[in-house]
């Protein structure tokens, strides 16, 4: 039963992996066997030791994805580096919070570069690689924001909204093709995104009340979805997005 989740021998490229849910989720791939490209602006030294000290291979590449300049050497870099690309995960990201009424072309552009048109040119860079060998795992990280509104974060509602729609058509497009394209929507996850909110007391206790699991998530949390979505158990699952949220969407 185990094996269907082992990715003894597969590369992952994990963007955003230097910290939070990028490293929750570059060191659960790690756990399951598969060699880490640790994609970022910030070198991402600690998960890289982290995930060789599980066994695996594990380099960094450096990029920085506001804009989309890097996206073909990251997978070229990821090929030479590590032999092979198998998995995908779109992990990094930002959030701007301004009122709608006040928010700016920058904040609206800048979350926009990173969190949609990045993403997109990435599963593209990676898509064509995986096109060609008949196979692979794409991975996009949504958020609640693919499913509600929010308030005062519109660029990044608009991403994020964007991503799950990007999704579906990638996994239409690409099904046949042997590539699963699926995503992952955490719910409130204690990482530097969050530190605000966790910091406003009342903010934290309306947010924790919320959470029918009573508690914020840890990035190990998203862990066990990526590995399913990574894995051969997930050979049949498409263009899914899959909250991983403590049950805030069911309440
Ligand atoms: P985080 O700790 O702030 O991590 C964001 C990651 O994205 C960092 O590694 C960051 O690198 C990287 N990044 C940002 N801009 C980049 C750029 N231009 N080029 C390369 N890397 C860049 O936040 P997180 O909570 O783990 O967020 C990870 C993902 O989960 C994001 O897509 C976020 O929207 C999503 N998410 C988070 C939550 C939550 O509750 N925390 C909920 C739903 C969705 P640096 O360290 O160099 O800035």
């Amino acid at each position: 039963m185990t094996k269907i989740f082992d990715l003894t021998g597969k590369t992952a490229i994990v963007t955003g992996a230097n910290t939070g849910i990028g490293q929750g989720i570059a060191l659960a791939l790690a756990a399951a066997g598969a060699n880490i490209a640790a994609v970022g602006r910030s070198a991402a030294t600690e998960t890289v030791d982290k995930a060789r000290a599980l066994g695996v291979q594990a380099e960094i590449v450096s990029a920085d994805l506001s804009t989309i300049e890097p996206v073909g050497r990251v997978v070229d870099e990821t090929v030479e580096k590590l032999g092979g690309l198998d998995i995908l995960v779109n992990n990094a990201g930002i959030i701007r919070r301004n009122d709608s009424l006040d928010f700016t072309e920058e904040d609206w552009d800048a979350v926009i570069d990173t969190n949609l048109k990045s993403v997109f040119f990435l599963c593209q860079a990676a898509g064509r690689h995986m096109a060609a060998q008949g196979r692979g795992k794409i991975i996009n990280i949504a958020s609640m924001l693919s499913f509600q509104g929010g308030i005062r974060v519109p660029s990044y509602t608009a991403s994020k909204s964007g991503v799950a729609g990007l999704t579906k058509l990638l996994a239409c497009e690409w099904a046949a093709k042997g590539i699963n394209v699926n995503a992952i929507a955490p719910g409130y996850i204690a990482t530097n995104n969050t530190t605000a909110l966790q910091a406003d007391e009342t903010r934290n206790r309306q947010i924790v009340e919320r959470i029918p699991a009573g508690r914020w998530g840890d990035p190990a949390d998203l862990g066990g979805a990526a590995v399913f979505l990574a894995s051969s158990a997930a050979d049949y699952v498409q263009g899914h997005i899959l909250a991983v949220d403590g049950g805030w969407l069911a309440r």
